[in-house]
């Protein structure tokens, strides 16, 4: 019943701006969770059975393209009698039990997708690896999860062979490839063969149903084990409420198919009936994106902030994005500056959110919510988020602390169950009433959170506390920067100092160095509060990131100290 409610509430006509309230949606988010869910059952089916009544819109469910002219379109029906021909093949050729867990390591194919809903119609556990795993990374990940099955390619299957010996738990290694290998069951061969009824499992809404890995990008990527509960109603209300799905949408996410994020932005998006646009995008290409955008029926868009930096230093004018209307960025703080020269050349915001492998969506900016640049908007409908102090006190407005998630009495249901196999860690993210974030923030008056850093990212410099993210927003205002890392550095009098990584844009690649570090210097004080300006400044050809495209301010500043 409860789940009946939040679709419900979630598929009333929407109007836009006027209607929007936030403490409105907030009453009518406090719904009980449903005893048992199951996301394939409860809602890909029901969607079936709403297309089937002719009651939805007449996009598919996913549809694929490779950029070559191959296409993929499929129905929630085909979505249905596929996955259900998966599921059989995962519980009979490969033997997989209920509770076994799956390693899937494939680039953006629609088998992806298949391999996603057979693994919550079988009640296996997902654990979705990227393409780029090295040697080590894969016989890590086998080894830390003890997997039943690995799912992948050709491309990576060598890989897999040379560690799989080492892995005991390791039972069945099943390929989607064209061709076949020795020692590895063949998906397309068996999928052409296997029956299409499968019984669904039942599934209670606290079952484990899928073991993300963070980005890693403060250190090794953590197993975050999240619940059927994730893909439920918190993400009904994200998905209705952030991206603004209907079932008349189209999003795409360009996320790679290996972090939670492409899990939640293009499967649990599903639960409004939308559409999911993919593109197989081996690299990532911003003219592939913008022709992408003018050529399909895209509505909604979503990309983190690295993908949008690269995108404002294109001319998008000789461009006409179709029927774009609603994008969306996460992952990392998007600079004001990047969401107004998007703005101006597109003519659309950027709705922020902020969320976490661990918790899915904390904040955002929800449509028709006034946005403030530069903010992460309000906390999302489904968490009690506040600032709190080293001892779990709650601050007031405009002081800087460590963002938080009320979990007592009742531990929201969307927040990841634990850090697999790791009490201890998933005890550590326990003080007081809350789950801490790792991130600090401030809250504003009007209830707005403003991200200040990850923890170890601030820079205390002779008294003051500094986010890099502010001083790198400053700095990408200025013509020469087209992005820049911050992070502290030694200094003998004031213990530490900023010190910001540059990469110039190509006019001032050849301009006298020691000229343009004093006009950014200036330019900063300009902008922002004079003491945070950058003392020391590099310029490098580009930052390290992760493979999801986050800067990894931990090894540039990791190298500061060592020198
Ligand atoms: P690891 O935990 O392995 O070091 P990670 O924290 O980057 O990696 P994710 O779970 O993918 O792994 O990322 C969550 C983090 O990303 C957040 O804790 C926050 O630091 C950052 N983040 C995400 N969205 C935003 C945002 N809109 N603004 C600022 N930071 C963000
Ligand atoms: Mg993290």
């Amino acid at each position: 019943a409860a789940l009946r409610k939040s679709l419900q509430l979630c598929s009333q006509s929407y109007t836009v701006s006027t209607s929007f309230s936030y403490e409105a949606i907030k009453q009518q988010c406090r719904l009980e969770v449903p005893e048992y869910f199951n996301f394939a059952s409860d809602v890909l089916d029901r969607w079936t059975k709403i297309e089937k009544e002719g009651k939805k819109n007449k996009n598919p469910a996913l549809w694929w393209v490779d950029g070559d002219g191959k296409e993929v379109k499929w129905s929630f029906e085909e979505l249905g009698v596929l996955s259900r021909k998966v599921a059989n093949v995962l519980s009979d050729a490969c033997g997989l039990q209920r509770g076994d867990r799956v390693l899937l390591i494939l680039p953006r194919i629609p088998e992806w997708w298949l391999v996603n809903v057979a693994c919550l119609r079988t009640g296996n556990v997902l654990i979705p690896g990227t393409q780029q795993l090295t040697v080590k990374d894969i016989l890590y990940r086998l080894q830390k999860s003890k997997a039943k099955c690995i799912i992948t390619d050709d491309f990576v299957a060598p890989a897999v062979d040379s560690v799989g010996a080492e892995c005991q738990s390791l039972k069945c290694k099943l390929l989607v490839s064209e061709g076949h290998r020795e020692g590895w069951l063949n998906f397309k061969d068996l999928l052409k063969n296997a029956p299409s009824n499968h019984q669904c499992v039942t599934t209670k809404h606290h079952d484990p149903m899928a073991i993300y890995f963070t980005s890693g990008t403060t250190g090794s990527p953590k197993m975050t084990e999240h619940s059927h509960s994730s893909y439920g109603i918190g993400f009904t209300v994200n998905a209705r409420y952030w991206l603004d799905l209907t079932h008349s949408d189209v999003i795409w996410s360009t996320s790679d198919t290996g972090w939670a994020k492409a899990s939640w932005a293009s499967i649990s998006t599903w639960i409004q009936g939308a559409c999911v646009f993919v593109h197989k995008m081996p690299q990532f290409n911003p003219i592939t994106v913008f022709e992408c955008l003018s050529r399909y029926p895209i509505t909604v868009f979503c990309s983190p902030p690295t993908a949008y930096r690269m995108f404002v230093q294109h001319k998008l004018s000789s461009y006409t994005f179709k029927s774009l209307r609603h994008c969306v960025s996460a992952g990392e703080p998007i600079n004001p500056d990047v969401m107004e020269e998007w703005k101006v050349q597109t003519g659309l915001d950027i709705h922020e959110g902020y969320g976490q492998t661990e918790t899915v969506l904390i904040c955002a900016n929800f449509k028709g919510m006034k946005i403030k640049p530069g903010s992460m908007g309000k906390p999302s409908p489904t968490y009690d988020v506040k600032i709190i102090d080293e001892n779990g006190n709650i601050l007031s407005p405009g002081k800087e602390g460590d963002i938080a998630i009320r979990v007592k009495p009742t531990r929201p249901p969307f927040l990841f169950t634990c850090y697999t196999d790791d009490p201890e860690k998933t005890a550590a993210t326990i003080r007081g009433d809350f789950y801490v974030t790792g991130d600090r923030g401030i809250m504003d008056e009007d209830g707005y959170y403003w991200f200040v850093g990850r923890s170890d990212d601030v820079i205390t410099s002779a008294g003051y506390r500094i986010g890099p993210f502010e001083v790198e927003s400053a700095l990408i205002e200025h013509p020469a920067v087209v992005e820049s890392a911050v992070v502290s550095s030694p200094d003998p009098i004031r213990g530490e100092v900023v010190k910001a990584f540059v990469v110039l844009t190509p006019e001032y690649v050849s301009h006298d160095p020691e000229e343009v570090i004093k006009e950014l210097q200036d330019h900063v004080k300009k902008v922002t509060a004079p003491y945070k300006y950058p003392r020391k400044m590099e310029f490098v050809q580009e930052l390290p990131k992760t493979v999801s495209g986050k800067i990894r301010r931990n090894e540039l500043r990791q190298k500061e100290w060592r020198k």
